[in-house]
């Protein structure tokens, strides 16, 4: 009984567990994952589009544009025989391709944003989607993508985190 309390105080959300003093790390979503050797890789890109946030009180309501600032960060655990998580050049093509699909439009127009207000938000998803179907494989992963809508203001999207 004292062992569930201490648990439930000590390790609330996680699947740890505590015997003979030391916490069983396996299984647990978040010490396994601090425990898996990972390298990260981050690409910058940009874009520039128009867009007018439906339903929303503010500056974005009315027809507008947007010079975005692309961030791709890709995560994995296992390198190629060349020492490398996946070629620079190929995540910015890859990158580029799915860019294309929104540059110089006006997002309110594409299928994607008919039922989703063209947010920074909805935008690093749109793009997060689109590359993680380019770029996936076994050991490597698009970990997020962050749409910078000004110099200030950034949007990120992680999808299923792994
Ligand atoms: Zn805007």
């Amino acid at each position: 009984m004292a062992i569930d309390k201490e648990r439930a105080i000590e390790f609330n959300g996680h699947n740890c567990s505590k015997e003979n003093g030391f916490w069983l790390l396996a299984g647990c979503r978040f010490h396994g994952k601090m425990r898996t050797p990972m390298y990260e890789v981050k690409i910058i890109s940009d874009f520039a589009a128009a867009h007018n946030l439906r339903n929303f009180r503010g500056r974005c309501e009315n027809l507008h544009g947007h010079n975005w600032k692309v961030e791709v960060v890709v995560r994995g655990d296992r390198l190629d025989d060349a020492g490398v998580l996946l070629d620079f050049g190929e995540l910015k093509q890859a990158t580029r391709d799915v860019l294309q699909l929104v540059d110089h439009q006006y997002l309110n127009d594409l299928p994607y944003f008919k039922e989703r207000n063209p947010s920074s938000e909805y935008i690093a998803r749109f793009l997060f989607e689109n590359l993680s179907a380019r770029v996936n494989g076994d050991h490597r992963w698009v970990h997020s993508v962050s749409a910078w809508e000004s110099k200030d203001s950034c949007a990120t999207y992680y999808g299923e985190s792994r």
